[in-house]
């Protein structure tokens, strides 16, 4: 076959299908100018500074979307072409021979066209013009005065994020950008992710902190410290300062994009609030002490409460916001210094159920695909996750799916921003997943529109999952679950003829007592359709914190050991005996709100707190307090004085995300290198050091002088998943496990060749409904989760401008409610459940149905928590945040007690 051929200046290039001239003149490092072009957006068309010639007679072409044809021979710059392009340039400005360059200028795209051309503009196009600035949003600056309206920011808002916040007013030479329909940021759609930062060429719009006119010392690549997307981060420094954050361009996770959080709120690194000395408490105060001092009381305390109650009278719970090191040696200093398997992590509390319902179906509790899946999905199902608040940069990409022409089906109790996006919005009642699922699956084998080829070779308990939803009534599943059954019947064969599809997943799943149910039934219907491990299709579920997957990953379980081993397998006894030189016990240990219900009962007697504000995120506030009081022992490494070490005996100071070096892995299993960028303050320490030393100090011959050495041995302890990691041929985006041997490069997806515990199980589960009933004392349910602004419990983002956009938590709540009870937009209501009461601000919303509400957690204040009960999915112990029974009134905004 002919090879297809085509000339740029004389040199020969062969076509790459679907390439523009713009794209093989790069890609043979020949320079065509452009203003409007960015790689990664649709190509523009408009500045036309891109043109070139084609042909021996030449015709002019744009060559960014001009597609490069065999045969074609191309001049990219002759004199007419440069004439053009100066003459195209200075329509953009006053122009001024006699002026000097100005050097400020260089630091824009445009600028260094201007001098590459040699027009010296009359004024400074880059000078940033106070008076007429546009800085209606706390992190964002627009100066008109810049601004040539390449449209290359409004391009990247709509093909980036999806908001649609800018538009172009007026022709000719009035042709202008408007922001929103009022010129302000703070009213438009915008959500301040600063794609279009990134975009403009003119420095027209800036990010309003570089203005603070540092120049960076340091670029330092590192990944955020916020959700579990894990976004590939470049940190600017100087004087052991955080200056700006970018995303890394290109990086396989988030293309160089970053939410608001990732971006903007880093200050709370250099808080005066951190806590930079580790503290002891002695009587009602806590006192200074050297860091001898305090790895010696800890391990003295930790080992006089196991002489005297016995191991398991000890636990330890790992920090999702550490590295996977820190997790892995807490663990492994559980397990060998103190002989108990009582270890555990916040996955707890947000997606075990998640992770064990897809343990028990497929062979691993964890997602299937990657995020890169998201683009070649032609069916998206979004269940239980408000993905554009929780996950930005994954909600984004879900958005821009969407736009190209993929089905989205949103199930959720409230009207989230991607269900203004989708084709079916199935408002189930929180707590109604199961019978939904199971109707859903039905519609699907009735009609039959599943895989059967796949079911028949890939899938065990068919013909008895097909015998169960003979019972199953779509009349009674809309009953149970609040969803028509129209809408059940249309969002089934939606799917079913879509197969495959892409499930994605969040806490509306599985933070229910029947949150492992949830998503086994959801996973039958992944398999019904052929789902699991076919591209574009799956299980996606999306991990809060940034290391929750990792923390899992790393054995801080009670069940299970390093890599998800069981702890009676005698061949992973028989490895941890050859590493770690013991085997821990046999007998499992028990998970965090165990934990609690001991401490309560005084059967346990020593806790160490790792990264967790348990007194401020964990359900029945009443009840966690308890048992922190109840406790001989609490020892809490923090970055700042939580709610929980208000009743610590001993508190480290623990370092930042860009303080330390380490790993962190994400929700598609990537794992990925996080270094520091700047200083711990004061004698705050990374958190693995600390535990090296107290396990040192408990008498552990450990060795590890840096994290890779860390990583070394979890290789070793888990070969099958993590056998081939580490950090000297770990590449910039990191690997996704697992990765079982050296020279492996990772796995993009599981289950391809089969399910990873031989077959893929269909589950027959009926409903059983929450322990927490509304009742005519209690008539409403209140559902708790997260706003874009803030992360966890806030921590972190009240450290920041972030409260500048949003200062408290708010409670939602449909109008025709709100009127009912007598309450306006604003006012304060007093929230009362079986457990306690709380405080919160109204705001009045469409997005719940009436009888529902919705309120935040991250500001203590509002003690989100105190209202929520101590019920647990039985199989999971994963916490119900998502039902709990309340009653309102009208209150003043005086703070509780
Ligand atoms: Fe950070 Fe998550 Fe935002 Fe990415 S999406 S920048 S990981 S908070």
């Amino acid at each position: 076959m002919n090879r297809a051929l085509a000339w740029i200046n004389n040199i020969e290039i062969e076509i790459v299908q679907g390439e523009t001239i713009l794209q093989a003149a790069r890609r043979l490092g020949e320079e065509i100018p452009t203003l409007c072009y960015s790689p990664g957006l649709a190509p523009e068309g408009g500045c036309r500074l891109c043109l070139v010639e084609v042909g021996r007679s030449p015709r002019l072409a744009g060559a960014c979307h001009t597609p490069i044809q065999h045969g074609m021979e191309i001049t990219t710059h002759t004199p007419r072409l440069e004439s053009l392009r100066r003459e195209i340039l200075t329509l953009y400005l006053e122009v001024d021979e006699q002026r000097e360059f100005p050097t400020d200028t260089r630091d824009s795209e445009f600028g260094r066209l201007l001098e590459h051309y040699g027009l010296r503009p009359k004024s400074n196009p880059c000078a940033q013009a106070d008076e007429r600035s546009n800085r209606t949003h706390t992190y964002l600056r627009f100066d008109p005065d810049l601004c040539i309206s390449c449209r290359r920011c409004l391009n990247a808002c709509e093909q980036i994020q999806g908001q649609f916040v800018y538009g172009i007013a007026s022709r000719g030479p009035s042709t202008h950008l408007i922001i929103g329909p009022g010129e302000r940021f703070d009213e438009s759609a915008c959500v301040a992710c600063g794609a279009c930062v990134d975009q403009c060429p003119t420095l027209a719009l800036t990010d309003r902190d570089r203005m603070n006119g540092k120049p960076a010392e340091r670029v330092t690549q590192s990944v955020c410290g916020y959700c579990g997307v894990g976004c590939r981060v470049e940190v600017e420094s100087a004087g052991n300062r955080v200056l700006r954050i970018r995303g890394v361009p290109g990086a396989a996770v988030n293309r160089g994009h970053l939410c608001v959080k990732g971006r903007y709120a880093h200050n709370y690194h250099h808080s005066p609030d951190r806590l930079t000395t580790p503290l002891k408490r002695v009587g009602s105060d806590w006192i200074p002490i050297s860091w001898d001092e305090a790895i010696h009381f800890a391990a003295e305390r930790l080992q006089q409460v196991r002489d005297q109650h016995g191991p398991n009278a000890l636990g330890g719970l790992a920090s999702s916001r550490s590295t996977n090191e820190a997790a892995y040696l807490l663990q492994k200093l559980f397990r060998t210094q103190i002989g108990t398997n009582n270890v555990d992590c916040c996955a707890r509390v947000c997606h075990s159920s998640t992770a064990l319902a897809l343990q028990i179906v497929t062979g691993t509790g964890a997602a299937s695909v990657s995020f890169a899946d998201i683009e070649s999905a032609r069916c998206i199902v979004l269940a239980g996750s408000n993905a554009t608040e929780a996950h930005p940069v994954v909600g984004a990409r879900l958005k821009q799916a969407v736009l190209k022409g993929a089905k989205l089906i949103v199930i959720d109790p409230r009207r989230v921003e991607l269900a203004e996006y989708a084709d079916h919005h199935l408002q189930v009642r929180p707590g109604g997943n199961v019978p939904l699922f199971n109707a859903m699956a039905k519609v699907m084998v009735d009609e039959g529109l599943i895989d059967s080829a796949y079911l028949q070779e890939r899938v065990e308990s068919v013909s008895e999952f097909r015998e169960f939803l003979r019972a199953v009534s779509l009349e009674t599943a809309a009953e149970q679950s609040g969803v028509e059954p129209a809408k059940i019947v249309a969002a089934a064969r939606l799917i079913g003829n879509l197969r495959p599809a892409l499930f994605v997943t969040g806490l509306g799943l599985s933070e229910l007592t029947q949150g492992t149910a949830s998503v086994m039934t959801m996973a039958n219907i992944a398999m019904l359709t052929g789902s699991i491990g076919r591209p574009g299709a799956g299980m996606m579920p999306l991990r809060g914190q940034n290391n929750v997957q990792g923390a899992a990953d790393m054995g801080t379980m009670p069940t299970q050991v390093t890599g998800y081993q069981s702890l009676r397998d005698p061949q992973v006894r028989n490895r941890l005996t050859q590493v770690w030189g013991s085997a821990p016990p046999e007998e499992a240990g028990i998970t965090i709100p165990e934990m609690l219900d001991a401490a309560a009962r005084g059967d346990l007697h020593a806790l160490w707190v790792q990264g967790e504000d348990i007194a401020h995120s964990d359900p029945n506030e009443a009840h966690v307090i308890k048992a922190l009081t109840n406790l001989d022992f609490l020892m809490v490494q923090e970055m700042f004085f939580s709610e929980t070490a208000k009743y610590a005996h001993l508190i480290l100071p623990a370092a930042g995300a860009l303080e330390q070096e380490g790993t962190f892995t994400n929700g598609e299993r990537r794992i990925q290198r996080v270094r520091p960028a700047v200083e711990p303050p004061g004698e705050s320490r990374a958190d693995w050091t600390v535990i090296r030393d107290v396990g040192i100090a408990l008498g552990a011959e450990w060795h590890y002088d840096e994290p890779a050495a860390v990583m070394k041995e979890i290789a070793r302890v888990a070969p099958h998943l993590f056998g081939g990691v580490d950090y000297a041929s770990m590449g910039p985006d990191g690997v996704q496990w697992p990765c079982p041997e050296p020279g492996h490069t990772g796995s993009t997806r599981v289950h391809e060749d089969g399910f990873v515990r031989g077959k893929g199980r269909l589950v027959t589960i009926a409903y059983a409904a929450s322990p927490e009933q509304c009742s005519t004392e209690f008539p409403f349910v209140l559902v708790t989760g997260r706003v874009l602004e803030h992360y966890n419990v806030g921590s972190m983002t009240r450290r920041t401008a972030q409260c500048e956009l949003v200062g408290e938590d708010f409670l939602e709540i449909h109008p025709d409610d709100a009127s009912a009870i007598g309450i306006a937009a604003g006012d304060f209501v007093e929230l009362e459940s079986r457990r306690d009461r709380a405080k919160a601000r109204v705001r009045l919303s469409q997005r719940m149905t009436p009888g529902t509400l919705f309120l935040a957690f991250h500001f203590p204040e509002s003690h989100t928590n105190r209202l929520t009960s101590s019920y647990t999915d039985p199989q999971s112990k994963c916490p119900e945040y998502k039902i709990t029974a309340v009653r309102l009134q009208p209150a003043t905004a005086v703070p509780l007690e």
